[in-house]
């Protein structure tokens, strides 16, 4: 990549991705300049992964942290001496690292001042969180990062075997009492399902907590563009480390969660309960993309411990993790109590 590219033709200022034009921009003179964008429609198919699609090496700005393993890939002008995601001092140095070419960008919508208005909002209503957190976005802890995701599309033909179960009621008497309760005939049910899979998101590194990552809302998939090295700048980009076959393994366990309550919905229509589902199931038109997805990251430490805070950079859902001060609900109990105990002496 030529560095001259992001200079600025008319103040010699660096340009940089600017997210309300979508454009490149000089935050100096405000000159834009476009950039051409192209829908992202390639796709590949996934038995091609090994002969067609290989991963290259390049060197890069990088930094390798040895706390949670993750690398990034940094802008130049972004400086930072912590780890987005887990806070770990790191430092920035020269790397080769592989890469795959990415098929598609979904480019950040959400600047970083709406990413901060937006965390300030969220914060207010956290009473129980440490300072250590509530202080995060004015130390510029806040980092926009292009994080690799694994996007699959899968048609699945399915034959299934499946119980029904038919409940009715019977009638006994317990001392000539009568009394009733229900029983249930089970039978034998079969048939085929067919579904087609599209753009199913699976994470392409380790380094964003899963649980976090499932919070986070979906991605606007026709938001983006075919890939081009104008949309990085002034933004970081981790480098992918979990491998395809085990990403698509991921996307079939939750397919086969698909179907299997597909086939129960199925099997309910015509029966009052289901059980024993079993499924057959024949893959075909199995299609691959690699991409880069917007995600605003911030973490810090609070004794001993890790927490990560996230920003969807396209529909600006926040989620975070936050340990509850004990000191700070230990005062609030004590001040409630006190207000108890006062009510008391005086009306009691
Ligand atoms: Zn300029
Ligand atoms: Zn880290």
């Amino acid at each position: 990549m030529n560095p001259n590219q992001y200079t600025c033709k008319n103040c010699g200022g660096k340009v940089v991705f600017d997210v309300q034009t979508q454009n490149l921009r000089c935050p100096n003179c405000e000159t834009e300049y476009p950039i051409t964008k192209q829908e992202a429609n390639t796709k590949h198919l996934i038995s091609n992964y090994e002969t067609v699609e290989k991963p290259t090496e390049h060197t890069a700005t990088v930094i390798v942290c040895s706390s949670c393993g993750a690398t990034i890939e940094f802008d130049t002008h972004v400086t930072s001496g912590k780890c987005p995601y887990c806070a770990s001092p790191v430092v920035l140095s020269e790397k080769a690292v592989t890469s795959l070419p990415p098929d598609g960008i979904c480019p950040f919508k959400i600047d970083q001042h709406e990413a901060e208005s937006r965390f300030r909002k969220w914060i207010k209503g956290k009473w129980f969180a440490p300072n250590a957190l509530k202080n995060l976005y004015q130390s510029g802890k806040m980092m926009g990062v292009y994080v690799p995701y694994w996007i699959f599309d899968a048609d699945a033909d399915c034959k299934y075997q499946a119980e029904g179960g038919k409940d009715r009621r019977v009638e006994y008497q317990v001392n000539g009492e009568k009394r009733t309760r229900t029983e249930t005939d089970w039978y034998p049910t079969s048939g085929t399902l067919a579904h087609r899979f599209k753009d199913k998101i699976v994470r392409a590194t380790k380094s964003i907590t899963d649980h976090l990552l499932r919070i986070l809302g979906g991605f606007n998939l026709k938001n983006a563009f075919s890939f081009h090295a104008d949309f990085f700048t002034g933004f970081s980009s981790e480098v992918f480390n979990i491998p395809i076959h085990d990403a698509y393994k991921e996307a079939q366990e939750y397919f086969k969660g698909v179907l299997h309550s597909m086939v129960e919905s199925k099997v309910r229509l015509t029966y009052d309960r289901v059980r024993n589902v079993r499924l057959w199931i024949q893959w075909s038109n199995e299609y691959y993309r690699f991409m880069f997805l917007p995600v605003y990251t911030m973490a810090y430490y609070f004794k001993g411990k890790t927490y990560q805070v996230l920003i969807n950079g396209d529909s600006g859902h926040i989620v975070g993790d936050y340990p509850k001060s004990f000191w700070k609900i230990f005062f609030v109990v004590l001040a409630i109590l006190i207000v108890i105990g006062l009510l008391y002496y005086f009306l009691g």
